[in-house]
């Protein structure tokens, strides 16, 4: 890149334009203590430039994203047959893993033994799969770290990002002469229009549910985590609910689910209490790892959601098809076929996965335990947790498992690791301090799916996400504290 590194007078404008742009623009975040002064957010960490990213990969994870939607819609559709494969294979995983997983799967029996009220078909998947570029086979390749299911962020925040970059180059920020990028290939997210283009149809689909005598207009309720940082994200998605769809929401802790609301004996709605407001989707902005549940209450408020007439986003079998154990077992041709039969889809899906090997008793998991202890450095060891911070890499795999009950082991799954190119060319800005260290990015791809028990109602693309971290972090969480907001050049 000829404009690469800008000198130390140019990099200090183009910090000071990033900082006010982030600020005009809502490019934020919460610091960490910030319950002491609200009124204080800093800018997110980002970079400076965008990332190049090869349009034939970009196109191909744009491309493939409803054939995963719909897949991870008939996963969760076959999990909720007593007698599937699936819904087996889930309560062995409860038993192994059963902190978290064997919490939401009992939380799912419990809706399923006390069905009380009217039970809601629909089910609203907010999805992101994740990849990175490999480069392995001297080919360039996307390959997937994961789907996730359940309180996918950034969809806010990366269409600002997008817009920072386009900005900085259109304004001639990069390089006074011109645009040093041709605008045409700079990506701009449509995510935080798109999310809440989907939470704003689901509500639609409640509504046409109901008989005329619904007097009020249903809303959305974000369910939050407690003193939650990525408020402005979400905000997005707020906003854009109520300016481009004229839909309200609520922001509710499971506190607030606790003390707050309440369902309807005769038809299971839920309502705020106070205005007898009701409520005609939940989407979860929490309730993904086990510190999200502070207490008995808290799962409580998790199961008197679940039990509702509303619509759920997502509800607890749709979070549970997004476990890592599941993503292994897809990766086998014969597993994968049940769910999605046409040729052509299933090998478009085939190519995008990595090795994933149980650690089990199966033929499969011995090679898996074989390859964990004998070749380490090759791969990442994960339990089926979600957030960022949870997994194992490389040569610490061996003493982690050795200080496990073997018979534990099934809890973890282990993948191969993808190796990504290097970007030598970005600055990442964090807390006002620049940082111009080798970068690895990933990107992530939004999918939003409406279903129910039999059919996929609605299926669509929603927008893009570049996440980059230093290479030498193994991990790339944004809030975290990893890794950083990027966007994306295509070549
Ligand atoms: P989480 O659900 O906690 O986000 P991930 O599966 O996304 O877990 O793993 C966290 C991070 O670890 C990823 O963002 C990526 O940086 C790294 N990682 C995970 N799997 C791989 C892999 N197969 N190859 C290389 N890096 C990986
Ligand atoms: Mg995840
Ligand atoms: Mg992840």
């Amino acid at each position: 890149m000829a404009h690469y590194p800008p000198s130390k007078d140019q990099l200090n404008e183009l910090i000071q334009e990033v900082n006010q742009w982030a600020i005009t623009n809502g490019l934020s975040m919460y610091p960490p203590k910030f319950e002491e002064n609200p009124s204080n957010a800093s800018v997110s960490p980002v970079t400076i430039y965008p990332t190049p990213i090869p349009r034939k990969c970009f196109d191909e994870a744009v491309q493939i994203q409803p054939v995963f939607n719909e897949l991870y819609a008939h996963i969760t559709q076959d999990m909720a047959q007593p007698d599937s494969y699936l819904h087996k294979t889930t309560e062995a995983l409860a038993l192994s893993d059963s902190e978290f997983t064997g919490k939401l799967w009992s939380l799912y029996l419990a809706t399923l033994k006390s069905a009380q009220y009217k039970k809601q078909n629909f089910r609203l998947g907010i999805f992101r799969s994740d990849y990175l570029i490999d480069k392995k086979k001297g080919t360039e390749q996307i390959k997937q770290v994961e789907f996730n299911t359940v309180s996918v962020s950034f969809a806010g925040l990366s269409e600002k990002v997008d817009r920072l970059h386009s900005y900085l180059n259109r304004a001639n920020k990069y390089d006074p002469k011109g645009p040093i990028y041709n605008d045409q290939n700079m990506v701009i997210s449509d995510s935080g229009y798109l999310l809440s283009k989907a939470l704003a149809k689901a509500v639609e689909s409640y509504k046409s549910q109901q008989s005329s005598s619904t007097t009020s207009d249903p809303i959305v309720a974000f369910i939050v985590q407690r003193n939650e940082r990525n408020v402005f994200d979400q905000k997005v998605l707020e906003l854009n609910l109520l300016e481009k769809f004229g839909t309200k929401s609520v922001r509710l802790t499971f506190d607030d689910v606790n003390d707050k609301l309440f369902i309807d004996d005769k038809t299971g709605k839920l309502f705020i209490r106070d205005t007898e407001q009701e409520i005609a989707v939940v989407y979860y902005r929490t309730g993904y790892t086990t510190t999200d549940y502070t207490s008995e209450k808290d799962w409580e408020a998790r199961l008197f959601l679940e039990k509702s007439f509303a619509i759920k986003a997502p509800d607890l079998l749709t979070q549970l098809s997004g476990s890592k154990k599941i993503q292994q077992l897809l990766t086998d041709e014969g597993v994968l076929g049940k769910y999605i039969s046409d040729a052509e889809k299933k090998s478009s899906l085939l190519k995008t996965f990595v090795k994933i090997y149980p650690l089990d008793d199966t033929k499969l998991g011995r090679e898996g335990k074989r390859l964990a202890l004998s070749e380490p450095s090759k791969y990442v060891l994960k339990p089926q947790r979600e957030g960022g911070g949870n997994n194992v890499y490389k040569e610490n795999i061996p003493n982690f498992l050795k200080g496990i009950e073997e018979r534990h082991w099934d809890a973890y799954i282990l993948m191969e690791l993808i190796e990504p190119e290097l970007n030598e060319n970005n600055i990442i800005l964090r807390d006002n301090k620049s940082y111009n260290e080798p970068i690895i990015s990933e990107l992530g791809i939004y999918g939003c799916v409406l279903f129910n028990d039999e059919q996929v109602l609605s299926n669509e693309f929603s927008g893009s996400l570049l996440r980059s971290k230093f290479n030498t972090s193994n991990e790339g969480g944004v809030a975290a504290g990893f890794g950083c907001l990027d966007s994306i050049i295509l070549h």
